[in-house]
């Protein structure tokens, strides 16, 4: 039953297929939920939030590498703060014991009394050099401190963020789903009440065709590709018999007549 619809592809190459009006206005039916099904998938595939959770996710784990780095510095900072302290300590109670030692008189010779009031002397310039070493580090175990203080509150806002985010887009998924799913429902029974030959016709070219397999004929223009059908092409199609699947010549989908298809008397 295939041969040409409008004699200008040779026969062989295309075949020729009747259905009945009412079938081809409703495939128009199952190409406007199958658009909408693949808009739907569109929709989700580019929600804002993906690319937002994406970005937080790459925020999120530069942070955790900031912060590691900060408390490695804040450790190390207070070890040697503590390292420092031990030898200040050191040095304050040796000054102390030859201080007592000096107090106590029992220090007979000219040349022992001069060593130790020597050696207090250094032990002082010395605590005092750990102590200006000491307040330094505390200075920076105090920056470091901050830094991570700084960067847990932004690891938190950040979480919180993603957090919203996943929920806006799984919710957005629902919604989309389950209108997908309805409308697929819908398309499959209606695919299944029209002729089994026009809708594979209608799922090859929609294939090939940019997802449109099936377009009106709305005033003399395709809506497939939105192209004006030719004059003689509309002469052509007023002459065939309403049952004929047309295709459209630019753009080869199937071209259902409609109401208001525009063709000549
Ligand atoms: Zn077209």
């Amino acid at each position: 039953m295939w041969v040409s619809s409008l004699g200008r592809s040779p026969p062989w190459k295309e075949p020729r297929l009747d259905a009945d009006p009412q079938a081809q206005l409703r495939l128009l039916e199952l190409q406007a939920s199958d658009t909408a099904v693949d808009r739907l998938a569109a929709r989700r595939r580019s929600l804002p939030e993906i690319d937002e959770i994406r970005n937080l996710t790459a925020r999120l784990s530069a942070l955790a590498a900031d912060l590691v780095a900060a408390e490695t510095e804040g450790r190390d900072l207070g070890r040697a703060q503590t390292k420092l302290e031990g030898e200040v300590d050191a040095v304050r109670s040796r000054a102390a014991r030859d201080q007592s030692r000096l107090d106590s008189g029992a220090v007979g010779s000219a040349r022992e009394l001069e060593n130790l009031q020597s050696e207090i002397g250094s032990l002082g310039r010395r605590q005092g050099d750990l102590e200006e070493q000491l307040l330094e580090i505390m200075e920076n175990a105090e920056t470091a401190q901050a830094t991570v203080d700084r960067l847990r509150a932004e690891q938190a806002e950040a979480e919180a963020a993603r957090t919203a985010a996943e929920q806006r887009r799984d919710a957005a998924f629902s919604a989309i789903d389950a209108e997908s799913a309805q409308t697929t429902e819908r398309r499959t029974a209606l695919a299944a009440e029209l002729p089994a030959e026009l809708v594979a016709l209608y799922e090859k070219i929609r294939k090939s065709s940019g997802g449109i397999g099936a377009a009106g004929l709305v005033r003399r223009r395709c809506e497939g590709c939105h192209l004006e059908v030719g004059g003689s092409e509309l002469r052509e199609i007023a002459a065939l018999p309403l049952e004929r699947v047309l295709r459209h010549e630019d753009c080869r989908r199937i071209l259902v007549r409609t109401e208001d298809s525009g063709l000549p008397a």
